[in-house]
């Protein structure tokens, strides 16, 4: 059971982590964090569901786009390793109790305050 909810912990992360991607490249342009859905930069092709598993469409697509092969940047797919691992940390740390939630909210909450100037200066494809 401790092992299964730890996954969880992490799979709950690296989606936060997907989401965090969206809001680190968009919020700063003042784009819609809605929508349009995530699309290819290169050619606007949207990103099919399948598509859009945190790190393991990375991995299954080498980062590339399914329609375009247009390249996708790394720092994607170790955002949401990074924020998985942390969510990881933070379920060890607290355990199955309420206390996770407030502590990874808050962190989620900072990672995209602190990134966004450095991920906009690479300005490299986004989802
Ligand atoms: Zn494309």
């Amino acid at each position: 059971m401790q092992s299964f909810l730890a996954f969880y912990a992490f799979a709950l992360g690296a989606v936060v982590g997907s989401f965090l991607n969206v809001v680190i490249h968009r919020y700063p342009r003042e784009e819609s964090i809605v929508f349009p859905s995530s699309h290819c930069p290169h050619c606007n092709a949207p990103i099919r569901w399948y598509d859009n598993v945190p790190l393991l469409s990375w991995l299954v697509l080498r980062g590339r786009c399914r329609a375009c092969r247009g390249p996708i940047a790394v720092r994607y797919p170790l955002v949401e390793l990074a924020n998985g691992l942390f969510y990881l940390a933070l379920y060890f740390h607290t355990g199955p109790t309420v206390g996770f939630l407030p502590l990874a909210a808050s962190w989620a909450c900072s990672i995209r305050a602190s990134c966004w100037p450095i991920l906009l200066s690479t300005r490299s494809s986004a989802p």
